[in-house]
């Protein structure tokens, strides 16, 4: 069972929604694309599913369907009192009312594995995407539909317009790829761009072994002045020297490096 886009409308009808483009509120009205979102990430009887932003409850209620174990954190009062009408008789069903770049995610989930499956806000969703993957190690996998532009800045490697900090980070915790696009058309309200489905699978360790702190110092410094070359892009941080002693000639830009470039840069940073 999930919402039609018969039932959505009704929903914000009779609870006088009309939705909040600050909060990225695009509902999914299509009940094959929540099925696939869960099928995509493969959850299934008992597994722990965290969802940021379930709105309406469509894939909530998609996600309930396979056995999962969901705990759904929405920021917006109204629609976590739809959600109660929608699914909160659930027994798998815990709903959070939080913003979920304060949760104090520990203490909420406590030790993994767990698999993040959202639809997320177009304004939180690089931020979070990073910070999770920072910050909480119980979260294994990510299954996200995000604007097209934020998929290409997630999953973009050296060279690619898309390749930022985002991409380091990405690349750093995890494996990602892009498992599918998705047409405004499935959406209440349309947004004006296509979204994609992304995976994100975290790696037992980081990709590279280097200092968080100094490899991310870096490669911030790095895009800040993404057309400079390096020898100008990171001055006070590195000079020529330690970029040759690394490997890495100066005359690159930071769109060209690739995580083991960026830490052999780190390697020779003193914190
Ligand atoms: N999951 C639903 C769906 O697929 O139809 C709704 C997705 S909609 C793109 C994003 C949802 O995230 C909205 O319900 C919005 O209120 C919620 N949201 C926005 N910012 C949030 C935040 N910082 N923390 C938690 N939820 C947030």
């Amino acid at each position: 069972m999930t919402l039609t886009r018969t039932e959505a409308r009704g929903l914000l009808d009779r609870f006088g929604i009309r939705p909040k483009r600050s909060l990225g509120q695009n509902f999914v009205v299509e009940p094959n694309t929540v099925r696939r979102i869960a099928e995509l990430a493969g959850v299934g009887l008992g597994d722990r599913v965290v969802e940021v932003g379930p709105g309406l409850g469509a894939l909530t209620l998609a996600l309930l369907e396979t056995g999962a174990e969901v705990t759904a954190v929405e920021i917006d009062e109204v629609l976590v009192d739809v959600l109660e009408e929608v699914a909160g008789d659930h027994g798998s069903l815990r709903i959070v009312h939080a913003d979920a770049m304060g949760v104090d995610w520990e203490s909420l989930l406590g030790a993994g594995p767990w698999t993040l499956v959202s639809n997320l806000p177009y304004n939180v969703s690089v931020p979070l995407v990073c910070d999770l993957l920072d910050d909480v190690p119980a979260i294994v996998r990510l299954v996200v539909m995000v604007q097209l532009e934020v998929a290409d800045r997630l999953v973009a490697s050296p060279g690619d317009d898309a390749y930022g900090l985002p991409s380091v980070k990405v690349a750093y915790h995890a494996e990602a790829r892009k498992v599918g696009r998705v047409p405004p058309s499935v959406f209440l309200p349309r947004p004006r761009v296509d979204s994609a489905l992304v995976d994100v699978v975290r790696r037992p360790e980081p990709l590279v072994a280097a200092d968080p702190e100094v490899l991310f110092s870096l490669v911030r410094a790095g895009f800040a002045h993404r057309r400079k070359m390096l020898r100008g892009a990171l001055r006070g941080i590195v000079d020529e020297a330690g970029l040759v002693a690394a490997g890495v000639d100066p005359t690159l830009r930071a769109e060209d490096l690739d995580l083991a470039q960026w830490a052999a840069i780190a390697a020779g940073v003193e914190r």
